[in-house]
């Protein structure tokens, strides 16, 4: 399963590739971002191997055992907030009726709340660790723990599915958008986001822009180039909507941070509550970074609906419907 060349494009394998910036992971590894010069994307070359991922993806990254969230209680309370604004969207294109799966559906929350906006069954698939054991205690959810390529749904199965910042993190994207395809209704919907490689943020913060996350995040699309592959796949550009305040302010704060660390995302970490990544740094001046993000974000939101006109915000969410 895992690719032999780890300078390929992860999407298409290509081996012809135009070196943009250089990037330094959460491990102090130096990589590249590649740009395909067949398919376009943008990629981490050399990707991560799977001894790297396992580390990437260890408990931390998942939030604590004990605690029932991955994030800390207000911010979690607000992500809470942007779910459910999430399953509203989601809710209305399926006009509040049929069966939706969720892939890497983390701790199910989204679709805990979807489940209350109609006649919807839902389904969610997550890897195993902390997250899946949080979703295991949603009422009502078909959850299952492990490869998607493992999972037992039929095709022609969902009316919608769904992936919230998850295609970035595959290793095997192709193959992915071909399952999705081919387990979607006709006439059924594709929501997934991810972040903006051709925002403002990204060209200007390059190697510190909060939303590369090297190595988690194995590729981006701009926009032309994915918009074109779906089309190539059977999928319609439905909605396009760039404007998050979810994701958008703090990754331009966090980028910002990030030039006056040594270690990448540490307010992120910080508000985790990834104790291990952040013992080196005080916890007193994370705290009033914190304040102070919460002191600018005002600023952050309203240059993030400015540059949401432009489609140059930092996140992307897409709908797409199977033809
Ligand atoms: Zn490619």
């Amino acid at each position: 399963m895992y690719k032999i060349n780890s300078s390929a494009c992860p999407y298409c394998k290509n081996l012809n590739y135009k070196v943009l910036f250089p990037v330094t992971d959460m491990f102090g590894k130096t990589r590249q971002l590649s740009k395909c010069q067949n398919c376009k994307a943008e990629y981490l070359n050399p990707q991560p191997n799977t001894e790297e991922l396992l580390q990437a993806y260890d408990d931390s990254y998942y939030g604590g055992e004990a605690d029932d969230s991955k994030f800390e209680g207000l911010v979690e309370r607000m992500i809470e907030y942007f779910r459910k604004k999430r399953a509203n969207r989601v809710a209305k294109i399926i006009q509040y009726q049929g069966n939706v799966l969720d892939i890497g559906c983390g701790n199910g929350q989204f679709l805990a709340h979807l489940s209350e906006q109609g006649q919807i069954q839902i389904f969610g698939t997550e890897m195993p660790g902390n997250s899946a054991r949080r979703a295991q205690k949603i009422p009502k959810l078909n959850l299952w723990i492990g490869e998607l390529f493992d999972s037992p749904y039929g095709d022609n199965r969902f009316d919608a599915i769904t992936l919230f910042h998850v295609f970035e993190h595959l290793v095997e994207p192709e193959a992915y958008l071909d399952w999705i395809y081919s387990h979607l209704k006709p006439d059924g919907h594709l929501v997934l986001s991810f972040p903006n490689i051709d925002s403002w943020q990204a060209r200007f913060h390059k190697g510190q822009w909060l939303h590369l996350d090297p190595p988690r995040h194995l590729f981006f699309f701009e926009r032309h180039p994915f918009i074109k592959l779906m089309q190539e796949k059977g999928f319609e550009l439905k909605t396009e909507l760039y404007f998050s305040i979810e994701q958008n302010p703090f990754g331009s704060f966090q980028s910002w941070s990030n030039r006056f660390h040594a270690k990448r995302e540490l307010l992120f970490e910080h508000l985790k509550g990834n104790r291990e990544y952040t013992k080196d740094n005080s916890k007193l001046s994370l705290s009033i970074e914190k304040l102070i993000y919460f002191a600018v974000s005002p600023a952050l939101i309203l240059s993030d609906a400015i540059a949401s006109i432009f489609k140059k915000s930092a996140t992307v969410e897409y709908t797409f419907r199977k033809i």
